[in-house]
């Protein structure tokens, strides 16, 4: 088998990205610091011809074909030990890190997973930062700030310990084949390791019915008065919805009723 031979597999969201103006954009983006890169498949190699002669890759990819073609593509990278590509599924590799030094994931990801691995890599103390390619209203909720529509837990999952914003929103013929929805670079650079368990768990209940009140959400698993003297000290009227209150205002929040 050889690159031009390979039929995109549906099943594995293989979208293979195209456009070279838009891998340099991606290339330009990456912060500068000595971290590893690890790359989420690395599909053609693509992305990974520019990321190796940059920096030292880690390389996940579930294809077993791509797999094979990546290992006589990458030949000299990988004896060199530029790259080493591990073979598989990486939600089945990730352990509490994915890699044991630290890292910034660099990636164009595969969208029906792409919300659980950023979710997985904001967890994870190793992953420094997270520069990657998925569908652009995924990136929004994750760099959207409170008082917008689709300010949601990921948006204060993210902004808690990282900040966030789109690098580039990218058209559907940048890809071979096209995908059906329109694409955006986003990055995060994280400040902190991770989130407090118990907090992300608020937030799902705030969050759970968006177009209801906060107030009504949480009542569901917190005590109606104790939520009330929050909300009064807090300044947040009854009436405010989930999307409206701050990421401050949610630390504020839990640490007043938990
Ligand atoms: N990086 C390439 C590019 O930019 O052209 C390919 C990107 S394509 C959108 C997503 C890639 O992720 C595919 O190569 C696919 O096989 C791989 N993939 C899908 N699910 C995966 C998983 N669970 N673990 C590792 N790789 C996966």
């Amino acid at each position: 088998m050889n690159k031009n031979s390979v039929v995109a597999k549906k099943k594995f969201g293989q979208n293979f990205l195209k456009d070279e103006a838009v891998l340099r954009k991606i290339i330009e983006a990456m912060p500068k610091n000595d971290n590893k890169i690890v790359e989420i498949g690395p599909g053609l190699g693509d992305l990974t011809r520019f990321l190796v002669d940059v920096k030292s890759v880690e390389a996940f990819e579930v294809d077993t074909d791509l797999c094979k073609l990546l290992q006589s593509t990458f030949k000299k990278e990988i004896d060199t030990k530029r790259l080493h590509i591990n073979c598989g599924d990486v939600l089945q590799a990730w352990q509490s890190s994915l890699i044991d030094e630290p890292y910034d994931l660099v990636a164009n990801l595969p969208y029906y997973i792409a919300t659980n691995i950023i979710l997985k890599a904001l967890a994870d103390p190793m992953c420094k930062n997270i520069l990657v390619m998925v569908q652009l209203e995924v990136a929004e909720k994750f760099c959207a700030t409170a008082g917008e529509k689709v300010f949601g837990s990921l948006s204060v999952i993210t902004q808690s310990i990282a900040d966030a914003h789109i690098v580039v929103q990218v058209p559907p013929t940048a890809f071979e084949p096209p995908p059906k929805i329109d694409s955006a670079v986003f990055l995060i650079r994280k400040n902190a390791d991770r989130n407090n368990e118990n907090f992300e768990g608020l937030l799902r209940v705030a969050f759970k019915q968006p177009r209801k009140t906060l107030m009504k959400n949480l009542s569901v698993m917190y005590k109606k008065d104790l939520l009330q003297v929050a909300f009064l000290e807090l300044n947040l009227t009854p009436t405010i919805r989930p999307h409206q209150v701050s990421t401050q205002d949610y630390h504020q929040l839990y640490k007043k009723i938990i």
